[in-house]
């Protein structure tokens, strides 16, 4: 249920309101508007009719349900959107267009400190690497662990760049939490729940991406876990859905961009390289991906795909993912975006 508290109303008036719905057993969200308050009661479903009355409470104007199952992640309690900072240069909604990028795994220190020299390079604005892998096959390189952390707290020393990686498991967050800036929850685990709720406490952005045969319901629903357990920094991921078709690897469903955004208040990402499985397909979704409205996108970027131990099929050459940052430039200006290129972050155009 929705407290639309009155224009004008008292603060005393509205810490009474949210007295009471905490001593009903529910939890209070309290969203500062510029004129009126309005408080998200947060809990279990059915006692919902007792909140009714809290409509007989002074300062408050009425009480609604909230339509939405999300109602978090939805639009009825927020209608700004989210605009999430990682680091000065990593903007996640707000006009920015952030491009995470960096390969598949960690595999080596110089295997990701060379991968994030040269993504920086090129204008990105975080490193992406796995040091937890999910992978399909139990007999799959599973990454380095916390030796890759290490790996990459060692790149980030050297660029800057801030850190985008994977927590497969909800034993593993003080360990991850520790070395990442954003926390990614891979497509197999969008729907583990107990990992969900142990990133309300994590104190860092969460990167959700899509489950492989999941709705854009879902995936709101999944975001919900984390905002409902305290975290309110959810950046959504579209990286591709399980179709008939076996061309690409996965069908990068770009719909889910303004579907999202007709939904939530979330910024939305997409993943150009898990959406289509080959690389030489990437840098045209990752521009129609641009050109759709998103908030960014993370892509996979390795030094010698030729010699990754997963997703080089998938994977950018550096070379191919500098023109592809440089062809993203005029498609940014059309649609309103800031990206950072090389050209931009050097202060000169590449075109004369
Ligand atoms: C990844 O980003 O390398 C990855 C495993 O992605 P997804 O969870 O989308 O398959
Ligand atoms: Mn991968």
């Amino acid at each position: 249920m929705i407290v639309v508290m009155k224009a004008g109303a008292a603060p005393e008036e509205l810490q009474e309101v949210v007295k009471r719905i905490e001593e009903l057993g529910y939890r209070a969200h309290v969203m500062y508007g510029v004129e009126r308050q309005v408080i998200g009661c947060l809990g279990d479903e059915r006692g919902k009719h007792q909140l009714q009355s809290l409509e007989l409470l002074r300062g408050v104007e009425r009480v609604m349900p909230i339509l939405s199952p999300y109602k978090l992640a939805g639009t009825e309690l927020q209608k700004e959107p989210t605009v999430i900072k990682v680091g000065e240069d990593c903007i996640f909604g707000g006009g920015h267009f952030a491009v995470i990028a960096g390969p598949c795994s960690v595999e080596s220190e110089e295997q990701i400190v060379l991968s994030a020299k040269l993504v920086k390079q090129s204008g990105a604005n975080a490193l992406r690497g796995g040091a937890f892998k999910p992978r399909s096959s139990t007999y799959s390189f599973q990454g380095l662990g916390e030796q890759g952390l290490k790996f990459l707290q060692t790149a980030k020393k050297e660029t800057g760049l801030p850190i985008v990686t994977e927590i497969v498991d909800h034993h593993d967050l003080d360990l991850v939490v520790e070395y990442a800036d954003v926390l990614q929850v891979g497509a197999r685990n969008m729907q583990n729940y107990a990992l969900l709720r142990s990133l309300g406490s994590a104190g860092k952005p969460v990167l959700l991406k899509r489950g492989l045969s999941a709705t854009v319901e879902e995936l709101l629903l999944a975001a919900e876990y984390i905002l409902a357990a305290g975290n309110p920094a959810v950046i959504l991921c579209e990286r591709g859905i399980r179709t008939y078709e076996t061309a690409t690897r996965n069908t990068l469903d770009l719909n889910a961009i303004p579907a999202v955004r007709a939904r939530s208040h979330l910024p939305i990402i997409f993943d150009p390289s898990h959406g289509t499985g080959v690389w030489r397909y990437v840098s045209a979704m990752a521009k129609a991906g641009l050109a759709a409205g998103a908030d960014g996108m993370i892509v996979e970027v390795h030094p010698d795909p030729a010699t990754a131990l997963s997703d080089g099929g998938q994977s950018l050459k550096p070379k191919v993912f500098e023109a592809l940052m440089a062809e993203m430039e005029p498609i940014a200006a059309a649609v309103g975006k800031k990206l950072a290129t090389r050209a931009a972050t050097e202060g000169r155009s590449r075109r004369p």
